[in-house]
């Protein structure tokens, strides 16, 4: 397994970019790279790697991200017994 994905759309994450300050925060908490920078300002590159953990709308102080937490605790178990690993899904 090269990359951990999450069943493709059915993401919740969702970015109003109207809202962003260009701090880069997004960028640097998401654990599955989910966000870059472009023009300033931060965009969603890949969606379906984001495995819904929180981080980056508890991070963004413009609340310019949301999201319903939780689901990527399911993948996180899912991994966890693929892996033989224990399961940690950040939240
Ligand atoms: S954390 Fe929020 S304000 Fe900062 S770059 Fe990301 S979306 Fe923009
Ligand atoms: S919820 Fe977690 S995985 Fe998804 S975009 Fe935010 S920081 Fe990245």
């Amino acid at each position: 397994m090269t990359e951990m994905r999450y069943i493709d759309d059915v993401v919740t994450l969702e970015l109003d970019v109207s809202r962003c300050n260009g701090c880069t925060q997004c960028t640097l908490v998401c654990p599955h790279g989910v966000f870059r920078m472009r023009d300033k300002r931060a965009a969603v590159v890949d969606r379906n790697r984001c495995m819904e953990c929180g981080a980056c709308s508890r991070n963004c102080a413009q609340g310019a991200i949301s999201l319903e937490p939780g689901v990527g605790c399911a993948a996180a178990i899912i991994n966890g017994w693929l892996t033989g690993s224990e399961p940690s899904c950040d939240c």
